[in-house]
This record gives structure tokens, C-alpha cells and sequence, in this order.
């Protein structure tokens, strides 16, 4: 039976491949007569994206429930649907002033430049490859930047989550004609073959292991790619911060998802003396947001069998090793039909545990404790850099110490993972966790080529090319 599936995917996925590299043909062609989308055109293209969200909100639920066995519908609606939406509001709002040229100051010894400008031009056919946590607001919301930008899209959604595939499949072929935003929906080959496809940019959200590789497919035509990967978020709470503000923030930011989301606490550095306060506070708090959580419509269905195999595992060997567990409801329940399971607390863990070494990704938040902010700050440089690091306190002196002495691609003071939802901030990895930066301005930049444009000359092209100032929108239709 395994074999007849597999011969079945690959011959599904090629029909889908052929069907892809046509529509980036396609795609090429009407880049080529369209480099420059004006601001209208672009506009209308944003605007289209907002109704197309609105229109298929309850679909987006209906099909986020069926890839998640349970996924809660105020949750996609929040951070799915009017996540996106809200993206393309914004760039709606901004988008004529960061089309215009900006102008750089000239050296004086370049006689008779009177002026440069740099002006950022469409890319032409982007790519957008996205992982299964957040299907539409990972595979639409950067449509907006890249729209915004002027370019023609092709999106490659996860295959772990096939109804939000499909329905973003023909949610988009409604709206968009193939050759400005396309959907490719398929398995691993047809993955590879996107990689592989020449892009004038490739966005990759995932793993850092396969952004590796998309990387390398990426490099053998010279495509940029912006990576946005995983790693372990952690959050330090500083001595006498330990409350239910701070504990409920950690807690109630990795129920969301269940733990599914790259910017959620991975696990929280305690004082010593607070570990058993924190794990007190944790409880309450649980039992007041959502008594019966694992049994509860708030508790998100891990995505597959092997996901959730793989948290009962990291569990398993925490106990093994003789490590306290407190699991954050009275007889939680992991139900294998609709994949929920209890959020736990792991006090203490060894540091050589599984959990400690990968990105957990789900409901399992080890509690570490310390005695000095140094050793703290030690852990965090030991490990990969994440793509948050979170600070609870008021200490403004350590607060500062610790986002100086650390690395990670965004991080918040507290509060934690809402670096990621504020549609007007740069957002993005380092190191491990990724590189380049989309959202807001930052993403219609990174989805637009930065070119540099010197002018010599006086009169009409001074004022045509150089002097924005004067008329710019007019000038500068684009
Ligand atoms: P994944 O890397 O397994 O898959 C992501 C996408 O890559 C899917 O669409 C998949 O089909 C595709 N893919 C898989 N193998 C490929 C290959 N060889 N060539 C080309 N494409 C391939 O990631 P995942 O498990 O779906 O997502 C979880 C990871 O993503 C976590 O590490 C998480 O932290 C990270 N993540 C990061 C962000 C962020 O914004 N930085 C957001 C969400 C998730």
C-alpha cells in the first residue's frame, strides 16, 4: 500500500510540476510587460487580497480544523485571517510614500552630479515557500510585501497541512490570474522543483535544516533568499518578576498553537528560589484560562501522529531521567484521535535531555533555573541564535545587559512572540534563525531591488529624476 501511495504522489506531483514551471514561464512573460505596476495597480491588487480573506474566513477555519484535528476558530480568525489582512491595510496606507525615491547626499568632488536617488524597483517573479504552523497568514501575509512591491507571486504551501492547501489553491485562482499570484500545491518533488525554479527572490519559511537546502537550490541560479527559520526562544524572568502577569504571558503565549509557532517561548530561565512559585502561578493561571485545556476547542491538535510521538518521546525521556514534570491541568488528557495534549512544565532538566538540544515546538516548556543573570546570558550565546529573546523585570540596567550581551532576530521586554504580529516591524532571524527581514516597509524593501541611480545634468532632469520632493507621486508614477 506504501508504494502505491508513493507511485501515486510522484505521478500527482508531476502533472503539478508541469503545471508549475509553465505558470513561472507565464509569470516571466507578464513581469516583462509589466515591470513597473503603478501605485493604483498595486493597490487594487491589496485590496483584492483583504476581500479574498474576508470572503473565505469561515472556509479558513473550517480547513485550519481539519489539518489540526482541532484548531480554535477565534485563533485563526485573530491571527490568520485579520493577521493578513491587517498587512495589506498597512502597506495600503504606505505604500506611495515608500515608492518614492529616496534621495543620497552626492560627494562634491563628483562635478557636476546633481543628484542621486535610490529607487526600488519590482524584483520581478518571487517565490514564497511556507510551513504548515500558520498556512495563510505564513503563505498570504507575505504576499502583501511582495504585491506591495510590484512583483508576480508563486506560493508553495506545506503538504502537511493539505485542506488549507487547497483552499488557498482556489482562493487565490479566483482572485489573481496565474501569472500575477500562483499556488502550487504538491508533495516533496514538487517542493524540490520550486526550489529549483530561477526566482528573481525566494522567500523559505521552515527548519533550518531544509532552509539549508533551499538554500543551496537557491544559490545554483544566484536567487537571494530571505530564510525564515526555527531555533529555541527563551525568556529570562528576572528575581521578583516572577508573577501572573509575566507567568501568564509565557504560559498563555505557547497555548497558543499549542507550542506550533517559531517565535513562542521555547523554555523560561527562573531564580532558583521562584521555580516552585513559577510552576504554582503556571497551574492557576490554566486552570482559570482553559479549565480542561487538552480536552477544550482552545487546545490546537498537534499537526501530525509523528509530531505528537515526538513531544510524548521528549517527555518520556525527561522521566525517565527522573525529572519533575507538572503537568498544567488535572488529569490532562493526550488524545491521539484529534492529536491535543496538556501543556507541561519540565523543572530543571538536564541540559544533555533531547528537549534541550532541539527546538521543542509544542507543548512541553522546560523551566531552568539560575542563580546569576550571567550564567543566563552564558546558556543563551551557548545555544543557536533564536529568533526571540525575551526579558520579564524592571531593572532597566539588566534588561538592556542582557538584550546587549545576547543575539536573536527580534525579542520583546515584557512580553514575548508579538514582535511577530505588529504589521509595521521589521521581522526576521540571525544566524540559525534566518536572514533578511519582511513585514511592514522592511518587507517591501527586501522584495524589491535597491537600485542606485546617479544623475548629471540640470533643468527638466534634475527635476524629473532627483528632486522628489517636488511633485514626487506625480513624477514618479511607478
Ligand atoms: P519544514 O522545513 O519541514 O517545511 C517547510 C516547507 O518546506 C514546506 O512547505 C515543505 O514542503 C518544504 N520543504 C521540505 N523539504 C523541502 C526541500 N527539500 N526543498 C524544498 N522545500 C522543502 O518546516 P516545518 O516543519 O513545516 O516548520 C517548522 C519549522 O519552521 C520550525 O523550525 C519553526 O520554528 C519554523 N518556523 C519559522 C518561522 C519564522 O517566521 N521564522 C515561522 C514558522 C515556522
Amino acid at each position: 500500500e506504501e508504494t502505491t501511495h508513493a507511485v501515486a504522489t510522484e505521478t500527482e506531483d508531476s502533472a503539478a510540476i508541469g503545471e508549475l514551471r509553465a505558470a513561472f514561464e507565464a509569470q516571466r512573460r507578464a513581469f516583462a510587460l509589466d515591470r513597473q505596476p503603478s501605485l493604483g495597480e498595486r493597490r487594487k491588487r491589496l485590496e483584492q487580497i483583504i476581500s479574498m480573506m474576508l470572503t473565505n474566513r469561515e472556509r479558513i477555519y473550517e480547513a485550519l480544523s481539519a489539518d489540526f484535528g482541532v484548531h480554535p476558530a477565534p485563533m485563526a480568525e485573530v491571527l490568520e485571517v485579520l493577521a493578513v489582512t491587517a498587512r495589506a491595510e498597512y502597506a495600503l496606507a504606505h505604500l506611495e510614500e515608500w515608492m518614492q525615491p529616496m534621495p543620497r547626499e552626492v560627494d562634491p568632488a563628483y562635478k557636476g552630479v546633481l543628484g542621486a536617488v535610490v529607487k526600488s524597483q519590482p524584483k520581478g517573479v518571487v517565490g514564497n515557500i511556507a510551513p504548515w504552523n500558520f498556512p495563510f497568514e505564513i503563505g498570504l501575509g507575505p504576499i502583501v510585501d511582495m504585491l506591495a512591491a510590484g512583483n508576480r507571486v508563486m506560493l508553495k504551501p506545506s503538504e502537511l497541512t493539505p485542506a488549507s492547501a487547497t483552499l488557498m489553491r482556489e482562493m487565490v485562482s479566483a482572485t489573481f490570474a496565474p501569472d500575477l499570484v500562483y499556488v502550487a500545491v504538491g508533495g516533496l518533488d514538487l517542493a524540490r522543483a520550486f526550489t529549483a525554479l530561477p526566482f528573481d527572490h525566494l522567500l523559505y519559511t521552515g527548519s533550518s535544516n531544509v532552509g539549508r537546502q533551499v538554500m543551496a537550490a537557491a544559490a545554483q541560479n544566484l536567487t537571494p533568499v530571505t530564510l525564515e527559520l526555527g531555533g529555541k526562544c527563551p525568556a529570562v524572568l528576572l528575581p521578583g518578576s516572577v508573577t501572573p502577569e509575566s507567568v501568564g504571558s509565557v504560559i498563555g503565549v505557547k497555548m497558543i498553537k499549542n507550542g506550533q509557532m517559531c517565535v513562542t517561548v521555547d523554555h523560561c530561565f527562573v531564580p532558583r528560589s521562584d521555580l516552585d512559585t513559577f510552576a504554582r502561578i503556571a497551574t492557576q493561571f490554566m486552570a482559570k484560562a482553559a479549565p480542561d485545556y487538552s480536552r477544550s476547542a482552545a487546545c490546537t491538535g498537534i499537526i501530525s501522529q509523528r509530531h505528537l510521538d515526538r513531544m510524548t518521546d521528549l517527555l518520556a525521556e525527561a522521566e525517565n531521567r527522573g525529572t519533575r514534570i507538572v503537568m498544567l491541568e488535572q488529569d490532562g488528557l493526550v488524545d491521539r484521535e484529534t492529536r491535543r495534549m496538556p501543556l507541561s512544565l519540565v523543572m530543571d532538566p538536564a541540559p544533555d535531555l533531547r528537549m534541550m538540544q532541539e527546538e521543542i515546538f509544542g507543548p512541553i516548556m522546560p523551566v531552568i533555573p539560575y542563580d546569576e543573570v550571567e550564567q543566563v546570558i552564558e546558556r543563551i550565546n551557548a545555544s543557536d541564535s533564536p529568533l526571540g529573546v525575551y526579558v520579564y523585570g524592571d531593572d532597566v540596567a539588566t534588561i538592556d545587559h542582557i538584550l546587549n550581551e545576547t543575539s536573536s532576530g527580534g525579542g520583546a521586554v515584557n512580553a514575548c512572540a508579538i514582535q511577530a504580529g505588529l504589521k509595521a516591524l521589521a521581522f526576521g532571524g540571525v544566524g540559525m534563525s534566518g536572514m533578511g527581514r519582511h513585514h511592514g516597509e522592511e518587507g517591501f524593501r527586501e522584495f524589491s531591488n535597491q537600485r542606485g541611480i546617479v544623475v548629471r545634468g540640470e533643468g527638466p532632469l534634475f527635476d524629473a529624476f532627483v528632486s522628489p520632493s517636488q511633485n514626487s507621486a506625480e513624477k514618479f508614477p511607478a
